[in-house]
């Protein structure tokens, strides 16, 4: 290890402290830590303040490399990215994490995941990671949705028959999020490519009767705000959970491969429905976190899905949390 690396390692190490994670987490930085593809444990708690934080593993899209996946940036600049960043350079890594949260004996899941058999074969490990975590899936209170894409609702419905697998939770999603997928010709609007999915949602989704639609700044939860993080979709939210001095940025999809995105912000993703709004949001939130010294995770950081962020220039620097 040289000096850079040393320092940056304490610096994480009393940025952890000044976090109060839980002791077993050892922060590196991922230049110099090979960041394990997969974790041998698929459930890892962690508190924020008082709330019980659990990060259940739902598994890894290892998407192939795709000159269309970063707009005007090459598959060999996204390799160079992801070998500075200590990933493998096979495949894009998209891992998938869902978090639930334990407050006051009420259990808040954050998004569904993917379900199983309908997005990626690698991914298909939410309902057996959640029931090693000690967690029953029909206990589920409440469901903060960040958006609806593929990986964060296919989890709401069975395979085949679209049957609620969480007929009993309420289902909370941005106001903006749901008529933009369900309102009068949404699925026509959609670009050809989101059709399929597009209509399934407009299928689904209205006959439902446990929707709980809210604007951005409302509390959700106890302790819980949304937040509007526009550009991934055109309602994507993320949520702030807070307990005491203690604040976690549940960011969702506003930094999906942190890895390649702290380094290039600026970067468009495909999936990133208007590419300039996504990066507006993406700085404003993790400027935030820097900023409030919050914990923050994400849908597809490495396992367990949170993770350190610093200023670097006009960029950042990314420290994942690794399970030990
Ligand atoms: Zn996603």
């Amino acid at each position: 290890m040289n000096n850079l690396s040393r320092r940056t390692v304490l610096k994480s190490a009393a940025a952890m402290a000044a976090f109060g994670l839980a002791a077993p987490v050892v922060l590196q930085h991922a230049a110099q830590a090979e960041t394990p593809l997969e974790p041998t444990v698929g459930h890892y708690t962690y508190k924020v303040g008082d709330i019980e934080v659990t990060a259940i593993y739902d598994g890894i899209w290892k998407k192939p490399h795709d000159p269309a996946f970063i707009k005007d940036v090459s598959v060999d600049e996204t390799k160079a990215a992801l070998a500075k960043a200590g990933l493998t350079t096979d495949f894009m890594p998209i891992p998938l994490t869902v978090i639930v949260l334990k407050i006051g004996g009420k259990l808040i899941m954050v998004d569904a995941g993917s379900g199983v058999g309908q997005w990626q074969a690698n991914a298909t490990n939410l309902p057996k990671n959640m029931a090693a975590a000690g967690i029953d899936h029909t206990k589920i209170d409440t469901l903060l949705i960040s958006h609806f894409h593929p990986d964060h609702v296919w989890g709401l419905m069975e395979k085949g028959t679209n049957a609620a697998t969480f007929p009993n939770a309420e289902l909370i999603v941005n106001s903006k999020e749901y008529h933009f997928w369900t309102d009068a010709g949404a699925v026509d609007r959609l670009p050809e490519g989101r059709r399929a999915a597009g209509k399934r949602i407009a299928d689904v989704f209205p006959t439902w009767n446990n929707w709980k639609l809210v604007e951005p700044g409302s509390e959700v939860a106890p302790g819980i705000q949304i937040l509007d993080a526009y550009g991934h979709t055109p309602g994507h939210s993320v949520f702030v959970v807070n307990s005491g001095k203690n604040q976690l940025m549940v960011s969702n999809d506003t930094m999906y491969v942190p890895g390649i995105l702290a380094p290039h912000p600026e970067w468009q993703g495909a999936y990133d429905q208007d590419g300039p709004m996504a990066i507006t949001t993406r700085r404003r939130i993790i400027d935030r976190v820097i900023a409030d010294k919050m914990q923050i995770c994400g849908a597809h950081f490495p396992f367990p899905g949170s993770g350190t962020f610093t200023k670097d220039g006009n960029a950042y620097g990314f420290a994942p949390t690794i399970q030990s």
